[in-house]
């Protein structure tokens, strides 16, 4: 199906990051995999090329571009190759920025913004605790005012780019008895005294992402590092959601739609029978099926972001992308597994690596339940 959501602009850009994509990172891949991360000289390359200040001004070494449609560019071009890329990516340039850009001062800004873009000043963003991520709001970890410094303590836990990152967004209680009213954010710098983080995580999916838990014991936090309005970090988490949410449901159709087309290229060329695998009436109809269903969710997901680019997009529109596309992703994956048989079974397959990877995004950026819960109470249950 012909997509319509792009100009010559955008497909410019896209062949850009085709190009880095194709020269920097896929060659690299499997080191990535194996030290569970992306080198700093990637993120540099990355700063380098103008991917991560998309959304930040220009006189902080930013693009500015003000239009999402490069953002989801980037993300589906990253997603095409593994799902590790527009997470950790994705994490740094579209989930931090809008917190750095909307949220801080100028003093902040010019701290922080410059090393954003170039990829020197790597970020992550710590809501979830060991104790739960789907209940934001009762999190543990607190920031107690004491002089001109915050006192930190607590922990985060899955973490991405959590055990590179040279700045976290941190989610503490700042008012333990306002509950959602009590939060608030904080940069949290590394080299700070009682920041320290645990081993990188062993994940089923993304072995080439960083993530880990991250501990903070009577960390002082100047209060030039709260971000946003003391007690209000809950608000400023719910403003920036749905276009987390929407950036992840980018991902997983653009993943789909690829594993999908390198899926429907193997039932032509593997043979049973005497004949491809994709003839057969079962599998012929199969893809059809799943074919429809990637081309009818990408619709979705296309004109969320045109919604999102018009600041129409509302947290329950993101929810409804963000779990449909996970499904579809999930059902789509699991059937591309099938048809390559025991092929499908072994790591060096690009399909079963996919498989592995999708399985995340039914669990992450709120869980599909939650989704639907937010949903629901919109349809007044
Ligand atoms: C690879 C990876 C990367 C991640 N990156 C980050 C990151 O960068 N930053 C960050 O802050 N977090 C990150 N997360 C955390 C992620 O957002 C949480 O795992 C997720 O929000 C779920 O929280 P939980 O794991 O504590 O599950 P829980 O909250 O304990 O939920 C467990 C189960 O109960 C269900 N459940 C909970 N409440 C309800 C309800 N009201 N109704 C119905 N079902 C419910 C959930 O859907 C889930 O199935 C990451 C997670 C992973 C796995």
């Amino acid at each position: 199906m012909r997509r319509s959501i792009y100009d010559e602009d955008h497909e410019a850009f896209r062949s850009s990051v085709k190009e880095f994509l194709d020269r920097q990172v896929i060659p690299n891949l499997d080191e990535h995999a194996s030290e569970k991360a992306m080198p700093r000289e990637l993120w540099l390359e990355a700063g380098r090329q103008g991917f991560l200040g998309l959304e930040i001004p220009e006189q902080y070494g930013g693009a500015e571009a003000g239009d999402y449609r490069f953002n989801a560019v980037l993300t589906e071009e990253l997603a095409k190759v593994n799902m590790a890329l527009p997470s950790c990516i994705g994490i740094h340039a579209d989930i931090v920025a809008p917190y750095l850009v909307h949220l801080t001062n100028e003093e902040q800004r010019e701290r922080w913004l410059p090393g954003f873009c170039t990829g020197e000043l790597l970020t992550a963003i710590g809501m979830t605790e060991p104790s739960g991520g789907s209940d934001l709001a009762g999190l543990k970890t607190t920031a107690v005012k004491d002089g001109d410094t915050f006192v930190l303590n607590g922990s985060k836990t899955f973490i991405t780019n959590g055990y590179s990152a040279d700045m976290v967004v941190v989610a503490a209680r700042t008012a333990p008895e306002k509950k959602a009213r009590g939060i608030s954010l904080f940069g949290v710098e590394a080299g700070m005294e009682g920041f320290s983080r645990g081993r990188k995580l062993d994940k089923v999916g993304q072995p080439e992402s960083d993530t880990a838990e991250l501990f903070f014991e009577d960390v002082r936090v100047p209060e030039a590092n709260l971000i946003g309005e003391l007690d209000t970090g809950f608000i400023h988490m719910m403003t920036f959601l749905p276009q987390e949410r929407l950036g992840s449901a980018v991902t997983n159709i653009s993943h789909a739609a690829q594993i999908l087309e390198e899926t429907i290229e193997y039932c032509k060329d593997r043979k049973a029978f005497g004949q491809s695998i994709g003839n057969f009436q079962h599998n012929k109809f199969l893809l059809a099926e799943l074919v429809t269903q990637v081309e009818v969710c990408q619709a979705f997901v296309d004109n969320a972001v045109l919604e999102h680019c018009d600041g129409k997009l509302t947290a329950i529109g993101a929810a409804k992308a963000k779990w449909w596309s996970s499904q579809v992703q999930n059902e789509v994956l699991d059937h591309c597994v099938q048809l390559h048989g025991g092929y499908g079974f072994m790591n060096e397959y690009r399909v079963a690596r996919a498989w592995q990877d999708a399985r995340v995004t039914k669990i992450w950026a709120g869980s599909n339940e939650i989704m639907k819960e937010l949903i629901g109470r919109d349809l007044g249950f």
